[in-house]
């Protein structure tokens, strides 16, 4: 826990003033099922009308990356993939082909954890009107969850799936990517320190003008309370938690988080944070890593040295990876 005397040693620089407050801008906003925030600073040589400029740019490009990804709209590429890729190849924009071969190498890395065809179970879930796929509905959906049965043709900039019934959804990548996307409009417009939040996906441009950026991890079991301060410069983060979506029956979390080798939520912890440059890959890795679990996940990240993870177990124990257990 050597972590959290830092952070608190940090968090105390945060009560010193910043002369420069005026000149940070930020808006909260509804998108894609969730809560976006966006916050930079401009310097006083700017024109007074960038500031609400840049803010309607961010908030533009969720809204069409919603309007691209969801699959909640009928006319989006996603749905268009859902309905047609398991009859004929379905050409796609290069943004969604590139996204989707991330989610690929993903997969791969996890070895099949993350799998944006966990879907066809996925879909069965509605966490608001408590309702979960019986077991034989399970089996049957299992049948159609592999990552290998997305097949990419780049010259055709295509994708097809290798068997009927296979959808697949986005909902563990598509917030990465947005904030990452978002990121570069404003690095675009020559904004030096910012940050771009969608739900649990945060991404930190420079610092917060000679301190870090201060970013919470929830508190997995406590609404209002903050399990950890992380100081953050120029890294994304994202964290992955069974208390986003879920409802509970017979004692039993069920959550938006699911191992597509079972069909079922995963539960050996309740909180998984990565940190890296990424935000695309830190979005996906903490879906992954959550339903690897504590062992597995944490053995995966010690092994790339390009992230790190702050996981809560189902003890509500906090561990971190190698790389943040340094002085
Ligand atoms: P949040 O959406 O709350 O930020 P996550 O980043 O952990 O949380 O993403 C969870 C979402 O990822 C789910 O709502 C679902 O759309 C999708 N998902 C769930 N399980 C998997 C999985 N095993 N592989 C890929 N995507 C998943
Ligand atoms: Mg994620």
């Amino acid at each position: 826990m050597r972590i959290v005397s830092l952070v608190i040693m940090l968090f105390l620089s945060l009560l010193s003033s910043n002369a420069a407050f005026a000149q940070w801008h930020q808006k909260s906003f509804d998108v894609m099922g969730t809560l976006a925030h966006v916050e930079f600073w401009l310097p006083d040589t700017a024109e007074s009308s960038t500031a609400d400029n840049l803010i309607a740019a961010v908030e533009q490009e969720m809204q069409r990356i919603d309007q691209t990804m969801s699959p909640y709209i009928a006319t989006s590429e996603l749905s268009i993939i859902n309905r047609d890729a398991a009859t004929k190849p379905v050409k796609i924009s290069p943004e969604l082909f590139d996204l989707l071969t991330d989610a690929q190498d993903i997969a791969k890395l996890t070895n099949g954890m993350f799998d944006i065809t966990y879907a066809s179970v996925g879909y069965q879930y509605d966490y608001r009107k408590h309702q979960k796929p019986d077991q034989a509905a399970i089996n049957n959906a299992l049948k159609a969850i592999n990552y290998q049965a997305v097949m990419l043709d780049k010259s055709t900039s295509s994708v097809r799936f290798a068997h009927t019934d296979v959808k697949i959804d986005l909902g563990g990548i598509a917030k990465g990517h947005a904030v990452k996307n978002c990121i570069a409009i404003l690095k675009g417009a020559g904004i030096e320190h910012a940050l771009i939040s969608a739900g649990g996906d945060t991404t930190l441009l420079g610092d917060r003008i000679g301190r870090p950026w201060f970013v919470g991890i929830k508190h997995p079991r406590a609404d209002d309370k903050t399990a950890v301060q992380l100081p953050l410069s120029n890294e994304s983060i994202s964290t992955s938690g069974d208390y986003e979506r879920y409802f509970i029956e017979d004692g039993v979390r069920y959550h938006h988080i699911i191992n597509p080798k079972t069909g079922d939520s995963a539960r050996n912890v309740v909180s998984v944070s990565i940190i890296g440059k990424n935000p695309t890959y830190v979005d996906a890795l903490s879906t992954a890593i959550f339903v690897m679990g504590l062992q597995k996940g944490m053995a995966l990240i010690n092994e790339l040295p390009e992230y790190e993870a702050i996981i809560i177990d189902n003890q509500q124990t906090l561990h971190v990876s190698t790389g943040l257990q340094q002085d």
